[in-house]
């Protein structure tokens, strides 16, 4: 078996699970792209196997401390502890994600299952190219109706993989109706924007709803309406959601349409909404005291940076939302945000609330945190497991 030899004082011998290019001592054999090595310590200790892609600059990540070979009963193993997991989440629906890469054990593999169907991303070369021994064992363990293929995530140029769609099992169902939390959705594995739905924020959206009843609620960034759907549904008095995309405004007024729902979806860039809507409160009466135009407003913007360098820039954009949010929050309004870029820390993300919070001159109060939900479980060890934090906050009357 060929090997790699890791230097001393790599991550992986603090528990991550990744062997950088400059991490590598020597490599020992041939192997080729996207075969199973042996990791080894300088001092000739085994740590583990490995998949092995020299075109990235995560040249290794391991997959087990033991030797351990990708075949149909391991995929079939690991696939059968995921699902156990989730079975004991517990989940009202079946619709969650199945497989979260390193936190499954699979690294780069992402599984979603909405019912009878599923969504596959292998976005790491070698399991790439066991894909269809993944759709096996999706098979063997929950028969579905159909598992497409949704490679078209940027994150596979990294891995000098192509971008694909397609259908690997059955047939991609036209857009299907599915019901979280019994609210209907509508799911697009074929052509939808992301896979249709936002599994990470489904316990987002109860938490939110709970604070909505006899509130104004603006839902920012609502791609298809979950958060404003749920508000809706809670007794919100008035639910406006916003969002760029013409498709995604389109699918939250059918979603609110379909559950009887009223939601006034707008089609702006949240960036200029906000910034209006701070021009009306100036100019219209009530905005003494902190009063405002919303008791509600929820900020889930999609990652505003792809990587660390950008983060300052991404810093600025969080910084304006917030500001621009907090002063259209009325007297003990509430904010929920979220940041899924996980290149921004939950810290430098309380920050930016910090710091816009005294520009606002508005106090905030803590009342929840969030994460991502936890069939998206994190590895403390491997950060880049964790990426969606939240936080909500009472914009408290002056004191
Ligand atoms: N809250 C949603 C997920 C939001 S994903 C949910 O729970 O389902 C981020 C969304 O932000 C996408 O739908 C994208 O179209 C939208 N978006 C990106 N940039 C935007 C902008 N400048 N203004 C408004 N919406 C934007």
């Amino acid at each position: 078996m060929p090997a790699l030899i890791v230097k001393p004082r790599a991550r992986i011998f603090h528990g991550h699970e990744w062997v950088y290019a400059s991490e590598i001592q020597r490599l020992a054999g041939h192997p080729q792209p996207g075969d199973v090595i042996d990791l080894v310590s300088a001092r000739d200790r085994f740590l583990g196997s490995a998949i092995y892609n020299p075109a990235s600059q995560i040249v290794a990540r391991r997959f087990s401390r033991r030797k351990q070979d990708l075949e149909a009963d391991f995929f079939l193993r690991r696939l059968e502890r995921a699902r156990d997991l989730r079975h004991q989440l517990d989940y009202p629906d079946p619709v969650y994600r199945l497989v979260w890469s390193e936190a499954d054990g699979l690294p780069g593999v992402v599984i979603d299952r909405y019912g009878d169907h599923f969504a596959l991303q292998t976005l790491t070369l070698a399991m790439d190219q066991r894909k269809e021994l993944i759709a096996d064992a999706i098979e063997a363990l929950f028969s579905p109706k159909s598992i497409t293929e949704r490679n078209d995530s940027p994150i596979r140029k990294a891995e000098s993989l192509p971008l694909a769609t397609g259908t690997l099992r059955g047939e991609t169902p036209e857009p299907f109706e599915i019901s979280v939390n019994g609210i209907r959705q509508v799911v697009d594995l074929g052509e939808g924007q992301k896979t249709g739905i936002y599994l990470d924020q489904l316990d987002a959206y109860v938490d939110v709803a709970r604070r909505a009843p006899g509130r104004r609620v603006l839902d920012c960034f609502c791609n298809q309406g979950g958060f404003a759907l749920h508000a809706a549904r809670a007794g919100a008095s008035h639910v406006t959601a916003v969002d760029v995309s013409a498709a995604a405004v389109e699918s939250t007024r059918a979603n609110a349409a379909l559950n009887g729902l009223e939601v006034e979806a707008v089609e702006a860039n949240a960036f200029d909404f906000l910034k209006e809507s701070e021009t009306r409160l100036q100019q219209g009466s009530g905005s003494e005291g902190g009063d405002g135009l919303y008791d509600l407003i929820i900020l889930d913007p999609p990652s505003f940076t792809r990587n660390r360098k950008s983060v300052n820039d991404a810093l600025r954009g969080y910084k304006e939302i917030h500001l621009r949010a907090l002063k259209l929050l009325s007297r003990d309004g509430i904010l929920s945000t979220y940041c899924c870029s996980h290149h921004v820390s939950r810290e430098e993300f309380l920050q930016v609330i910090r710091d816009a919070s005294v520009d606002a001159r508005r106090t905030v109060r803590l009342l929840a945190s969030h994460s991502q939900r936890l069939d998206h479980p994190i590895i403390p060890t491997v950060p880049e497991t964790e990426y969606l934090k939240g936080f909500t906050f009472q914009a408290v009357a002056g004191w």
